[in-house]
């Protein structure tokens, strides 16, 4: 744990993980590598690499990478700025260095409350570390493939890209003296191509081999409008793709975050794709609040599926309309007796933290103390990452 300075009292997070608890290591499983490297590292690696002309200072730049409601209001648009950060962190060597940052900034940061304007640590005094972080992201995005428009091949190796990140991963962790525990989502894309999909899955189908503790899981990213599964033959490859790379690893996938995706549509996705865990399944909630359909609540439920909440970011996108009704999002999953965990998302890009939106949803009363506490446990025990860093989390199946 980082050293306390002052006691910050006043805290409402602070009562529930006082100095001592065992809950100060916690474990944050929902942050995209795109969006957890702090702003003003990415324009130092923007400067390093001779990137050209990506703002016109540095107050612009963080003014177009902040993630703000001024710039945001649907998914679409909180997306936006992505692919300026995937180009930055592009290569082997980019890769490298922006999963380092992640880890060591989630273990930093993660349970400050304040940040500074760039995204640096602001809080003398933090709640907690984040010890146990799944950093999920895509790499045919970091080939620099966004560059040749709708092309298949981007300027870097996948291969030394995935390498790259699992040794950054594995070298975090040995300086930390495994004090911290890591693990890799692979996200297919909702906006790449089906062949560059279908690529990404034999790679990871091929690199958790040699990687079984760090390719942990896969995942689908990107936007809902672009692909939103609700043809039969879409799903039916999608389902060929997880089957392909996703056999004996965790299995995770962002459906139903926006209007794009119906209810049948997510119901669908679900009995399709059999995620362990299931991230911003908005749409559940939705359909039973406005039409009393309960059908994709009680399937989260029986089939014991995790979901994955962050905050900040479903607020931004406006998947949840306000704080309040992030409340009755949760009293709806605890009457249905669905677990869920809080994350950030992005927290680098959104300049928030994990106990930030904590102290959030304590403080405008959305959450209570018990709800914070079963959710920090359900991130516990819904973790990809294997509790023995000497076996693979799941067998070959
Ligand atoms: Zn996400």
């Amino acid at each position: 744990m980082p050293k306390r300075i002052s006691t910050g009292k006043g805290s409402p997070l602070r009562e529930i993980i006082p100095e001592g608890s065992s809950r100060r290591e916690l474990t944050e499983l929902h942050v995209h590598l795109g969006g957890s490297v702090p702003i003003y590292r990415l324009w130092e690696m923007g400067i390093e690499r001779g990137i050209r002309g990506v703002a016109g200072s540095y107050e612009d730049f963080i003014n177009l990478l902040h993630r703000s409601t001024s710039n945001t209001g649907d998914l679409d648009r909180y997306l936006e700025v992505f692919d300026i950060v995937e180009l930055i962190q592009a290569g082997p060597r980019a890769v490298a260095e922006a999963i380092m940052i992640a880890i060591n900034g989630a273990y930093r940061t993660g349970g400050m409350r304040r940040l500074g304007p760039g995204g640096e640590g602001g809080d003398p005094d933090p709640i907690f570390a984040i010890t146990q972080l799944e950093i999920r992201f895509n790499p045919m995005k970091r080939t620099g493939l966004l560059l040749s428009k709708h092309g298949v091949q981007g300027l870097f190796d996948v291969d030394r890209i995935i390498r790259a990140a699992c040794e950054a991963a594995t070298n975090s962790e040995i300086a930390y003296k495994n004090g911290i525990s890591t693990g890799l989502i692979i996200c297919f894309g909702r906006d790449l191509s089906w062949e560059v999909n279908e690529t990404l899955a034999d790679k990871v189908c091929h690199w958790k081999k040699s990687y079984p503790n760090k390719i942990i899981g896969v995942d689908i990213a990107g936007p809902e409008s672009e692909l939103p599964l609700d043809k039969q033959q879409n799903l039916e490859r999608m389902a060929a793709l997880y089957k392909r790379a996703g056999a004996g690893i965790g299995k995770t996938v962002h459906v139903g975050e926006t209007p794009h995706v119906s209810i049948d549509t997510f119901i669908k996705t679900i009995k399709a794709l059999e995620p362990n865990r299931v991230a911003h399944p908005v749409v559940a909630a939705k359909a039973y609040w406005e039409n009393k359909d309960a059908r994709g609540l009680e399937l989260l439920a029986q089939e014991k599926i995790v979901c994955e909440l962050c905050v900040h970011s479903n607020l931004l996108t406006g998947a949840i309309a306000s704080i309040e009704e992030y409340g009755r999002f949760l009293r709806t999953l605890d009457e249905f007796e669905i677990a869920y965990t809080f994350s950030t998302d992005s927290p680098a890009l959104q300049l928030t933290t994990l106990a930030g939106e904590l102290e959030m949803l304590l403080s405008s009363g959305a959450a209570t103390p018990e709800q914070i506490i079963g959710a920090l446990e359900n991130a516990d025990k819904a973790t990809f990452i294997s509790s023995d860093p000497f076996s693979p989390n799941a067998e070959e199946q």
